[in-house]
């Protein structure tokens, strides 16, 4: 695996007591020039980023702290910069096409190098969106969530469950991880890693994707039955004890 090394300024040193247990999957869609300038200008940056074409640049070592992931909540931990790794990837149309097959290889390479290193379980591998229901919509839901879990990249419900839960839908989101302080941001958040083809965003949107997630959050359809039994499924995954 070619790494290039960009020695970026932008980090901090990790507080011994605070483990790395997360890996945070990031997209941006501004072009890798105008981003870096963007992101040296604010302080902030990834780990590491996967452009397009499966190249690897690490920005900071996986012993610092990088500023990626900001406010940040997922299982009853916050401030989530302290304890994980950020990947950002490279998409012009911010995850809402596929993503590319370069890209995505390069992505299972480095994830799965990061998981064994640190010992990371499957339900900390979470995208910026599961994090930050309310603000954030990266990776997106073109991010292939389903298939990364075939290579042990995060957690996808194999069976469907037969019993009817009487669980309230706050609950399992919570249950998954969600900060569920916005229920409906947190559902979201869930449909876009969970449910990608029943997203309800304006596809065509993609340059204020960001901006419109307020717009997004308002157009969220009635709670129904099809996602009631994913979250149902989703929940119990993550809540065995293994
Ligand atoms: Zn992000």
């Amino acid at each position: 695996m070619q790494i290039k090394q960009l020695n970026w300024p932008h980090f901090a040193e990790r507080d011994p007591h605070k483990k790395i247990r997360h890996l945070v999957v990031h997209c941006f869609a501004f072009s890798v020039s105008k981003s870096l300038k963007l992101w040296d200008k604010f302080g902030v940056g990834p780990h590491y980023m996967i452009d397009n074409k499966g190249q690897i640049s690490q920005f900071v070592g996986e012993n610092k702290v990088a500023w990626h992931a900001g406010k940040s909540c997922w299982r009853g931990d916050s401030g989530l910069n302290a304890t994980s790794i950020g990947i950002e990837l490279y998409t012009p149309s911010f995850g809402q096409k596929p993503y590319p097959k370069a890209q995505l290889d390069a992505f299972v390479k480095l994830a799965t190098q990061i998981i064994k290193k640190h010992h990371i379980r499957p339900e900390n591998v979470v995208g910026h969106s599961d994090i930050a229901p309310t603000r954030k919509l990266d990776p997106n839901f073109s991010f292939p969530w389903k298939e990364m879990a075939k290579y042990g990249i995060g957690l996808w419900p194999k069976k469907q469950i037969k019993q009817k839960s009487l669980k309230r839908t706050k609950t399992l989101l919570k249950e998954i991880g969600y900060d569920v302080s916005d229920e409906k941001a947190a559902l979201l958040a869930f449909m876009r890693h969970f449910m990608p083809e029943r997203v309800p965003v304006d596809r065509g949107a993609v340059d204020k994707m960001e901006e419109n997630l307020p717009k997004v959050i308002a157009k969220m359809p009635k709670e129904d039955k099809e996602i009631r039994q994913i979250l149902v499924d989703v929940a119990a995954i993550y809540n065995k004890k293994n």
